[in-house]
């Protein structure tokens, strides 16, 4: 959108991008690590500056950002640091299995195939979580994978939130719906459930209210957390997240923006939007487009409304697609497609997609 005059820098920690909706296939071994990866230093073919280094510090009063050793100044900052994994708060989390993060899907690709029996437990470690949909897929995809194993039956599966519901900010409706394809494959559902510590001496797990359920394999989502920096230079409280203008993502910082998963933003009745890839990307698109806007025709025009989609895999070659707008008002308006290999299908073109068209 903007002429070769203008310098658009990218900073990351590493030059490796990987697509994290394909976790799941890379747990299952129907994906690697490289196959879904790319290299971020390729994007200078579209004029994009790469720096890989670690963002230690951001002085919005001095418009600097500390990477490494070195200061970075900029005209429009926007933030887009996600969230930040930990498993210190939570006795033996760090040392479940997770697919929260490329190498933890690699390790369950090598595990699972030794797996022939016992109980798997899928545990939503706190709130929030990222891609709030992907604990449930992977229920699903286990269970089918398992089948086709044919030892579903010597296999137990459980899940455990500590949510009310699946999926709490898409409505009663939605989750409901996942509740029934749960226990239509016989997987457990557990509401409520706020884990407390993982004992993997005696392969049980603790929850707040005194509940036990023992465990043979446990796969978690870590606990998300603003990342520290962000709090170090005073965009966002601890324990909380980066507060921004909904439509335009601004922060309380002149020319900052924040977008994804390192913002929080509250949907009323206690309810957020949702941490997923799809919400970034639509808050970037509106950013992006602003900044231009101001730079070109000197005001910014576009709002984030606050739409989202995403593909939930069922097994057997099939998904389903939930999508809604999160900003209607009195409550987001979401509805959930039936299953069908279509939707599927739509999972595998838009992975191609993506990796093709950015890279
Ligand atoms: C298993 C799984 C499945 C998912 N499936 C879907 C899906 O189907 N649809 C969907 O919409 N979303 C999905 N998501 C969620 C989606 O991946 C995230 O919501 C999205 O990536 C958020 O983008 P972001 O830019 O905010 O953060 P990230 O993608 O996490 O990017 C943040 C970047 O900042 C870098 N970084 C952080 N701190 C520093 C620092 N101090 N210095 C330098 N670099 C730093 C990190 O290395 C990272 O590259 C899924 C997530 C998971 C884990």
């Amino acid at each position: 959108m903007l002429g070769r005059e203008h310098r658009v820098v990218l900073v990351n920690r590493s030059y490796v991008y990987s697509y994290a909706p394909s976790f799941t296939w890379v747990m299952l071994g129907r994906r690697t690590g490289r196959r879904i990866s790319r290299d971020l230093r390729t994007l200078s073919k579209k004029g994009i500056e790469f720096e890989q280094g670690e963002v230690q510090g951001i002085d919005p009063a001095n418009k600097r950002v500390l990477v490494g050793e070195r200061e970075l100044t900029y005209d429009y900052l926007v933030v887009a640091l996600g969230a930040q994994y930990s498993a210190d708060e939570i006795e033996g989390l760090g040392r479940t299995w997770t697919y929260y993060h490329l190498e933890g899907a690699e390790g369950l690709q090598e595990q699972l195939p030794r797996f022939q029996a016992g109980r798997v437990a899928i545990v939503v470690s706190g709130l929030p979580y990222k891609c709030p949909p992907a604990p449930y897929e992977g229920a699903l995809l286990l269970d089918d994978y398992f089948r086709r194993r044919r030892i579903r039956d010597d296999i137990e599966i459980s899940v455990f939130t500590p949510e009310s519901r699946p999926l709490m900010a898409a409505g009663e409706q939605v989750g409901g719906r996942i509740i029934e394809m749960l226990s239509q494959r016989s997987i457990d559902f557990h509401a409520n459930a706020r884990l407390t510590a993982v004992h993997h001496e005696s392969n049980v797990l603790h929850f707040d209210d005194g509940h036990q359920a023992p465990f043979d394999m446990t796969i978690a989502t870590p606990l998300h957390r603003v990342p520290d920096v962000l709090v170090q230079s005073g965009m966002a409280a601890t324990g909380g997240w980066v507060p921004v203008d909904r439509e335009t993502l601004a922060t309380n910082f002149e020319d900052v923006y924040a977008i994804g998963d390192c913002t929080a933003i509250p949907l009323g009745d206690g309810l957020a939007l949702p941490k997923a890839g799809v919400i970034a990307h639509g808050e970037a698109e509106v950013v992006t487009r602003n900044i231009s806007a101001e730079i070109n025709e000197g005001r910014p025009i576009w709002a984030y409304g606050g739409q989202g989609a995403c593909f939930l895999e069922t097994g057997g070659n099939r998904g389903t697609y939930v999508s809604g707008h999160f900003f209607a008002e009195p409550a987001p308006e979401v509805t959930m497609r039936q299953p069908s290999r279509i939707w599927h299908w739509a999972k595998v073109g838009f992975e191609r997609l993506w990796l093709w068209r950015w890279f």
